[in-house]
């Protein structure tokens, strides 16, 4: 039976991995040290024989006894509000957790992938963005703690397979959504969905003719699970290539949740990225894989989720206003 360890478990897509490599007939470690992450999203697999809960942070050493075939670093904060908020855990986990996870596989002899980011390429000027393009990244930005740590991430997983021959795995992940996002991560889809729920006007920030491209979680599990049991060793982006603009994104949530809401406008985040849309030819080319939901039945789906939590955590959400926090 393989053994999987999965880091950030407690996650949206933590979890949504757990479900899935258990399914495949793994024995799953999901590791998390809950600072983001809700235990509600892994609720159902405790008393699960093939599953154990490691509560661990991982940027302090991490002990697994016996065999692992498998490790995926999903562990980070993985939002704007959530860098702000923390900032240190954020670089840690991405370059700390990054190392320790990297020295438990090569003792292991596991494969190793990590949830790298579109956020990489900053603000990108190359549209799409292809796996070649370097990036356009602020390290000293509000977004930096995040970015930096990503890329820091790939050049030591991509060190530790060059010098110690590791088997890896780099998925560049773009906006993903769906079941288990958590309603106050300050989010775009989150944060609309609250909104559209609490009978509150969406907050479009700037103009909102930034773009940005959907994948449904279903897709984005498909996708890097291929990507992991693939021998593709280099970075690869997973994600779905359908853009919107903001604004035009607002006007389908309000069509979508039937209320009616108006749209307000905001200051932009420092440096918000204008376009963001994956040029994914070669998770085509080598995996034989691309989305296959669209954003409406994606969105039919997700808003389903949010529908389900009570009204004592849809007026938890915190309003996210970057206007002080976020501009200098
Ligand atoms: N955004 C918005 N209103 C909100 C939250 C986000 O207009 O209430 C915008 C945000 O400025 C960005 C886009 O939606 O341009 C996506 O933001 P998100 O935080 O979801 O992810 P990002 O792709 O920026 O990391």
């Amino acid at each position: 039976m393989k053994k999987t360890l999965i880091t950030g478990a407690a996650g949206f897509l933590g979890s949504h991995l757990c479900d899935r490599f258990i399914k495949e007939g793994h024995y799953v470690i999901g590791m998390d040290n809950l600072i983001t992450g809700d235990l509600k999203n892994i609720q159902h697999l405790f008393g699960n024989k093939n599953f154990e809960f490691a509560h661990h942070d991982v940027t302090k050493f991490v002990h697994v006894p016996g065999q692992l075939d498998y490790i995926l670093h999903f562990a980070s904060p993985a939002s704007p509000i959530d860098y702000l908020k923390i900032p240190i855990q954020t670089l840690k986990v991405g370059a700390l957790g990054t190392h320790n996870l990297l020295g438990l596989a090569k003792d292991k002899d596991a494969r190793f992938m990590i949830a790298s980011t579109s956020e990489i390429y900053g603000d990108p000027l190359v549209h799409p963005q292809t796996e070649e393009y370097y990036g356009n990244v602020n390290t000293i930005g509000p977004r930096g703690v995040y970015d930096e740590a990503k890329r820091f991430q790939e050049s030591i997983t991509m060190a530790y397979h060059r010098f110690h021959g590791l088997d890896i795995r780099i998925a560049r992940i773009f906006n993903t959504y769906g079941p288990r996002m958590r309603l106050n991560d300050g989010r775009v889809i989150p944060a609309f969905m609250g909104q559209a729920l609490r009978g509150e006007d969406l907050t479009v920030f700037g103009d909102g003719s930034q773009t940005r491209s959907f994948c449904f979680v279903e897709d984005e599990i498909e996708g890097i699970y291929q990507l992991l049991m693939s021998d593709y060793t280099l970075p690869m982006n997973i994600g779905n290539p359908n853009e919107i603009t903001i604004k035009d994104f607002a006007e389908e949530i309000i069509k979508l949740t039937g209320t009616d809401q108006k749209i307000i406008y905001k200051p932009l985040p420092k440096d918000d990225p204008m376009q963001r849309q994956p040029d994914i030819s070669k998770a085509k080319e080598v995996l034989g894989w691309e989305p296959k939901v669209g954003r409406e039945e994606g969105m039919r789906k997700t808003f389903e989720y949010f529908k389900t939590l009570s009204k004592e955590e849809l007026e938890k959400t915190e309003h996210r206003d970057f206007s002080n926090v976020n501009r200098k």
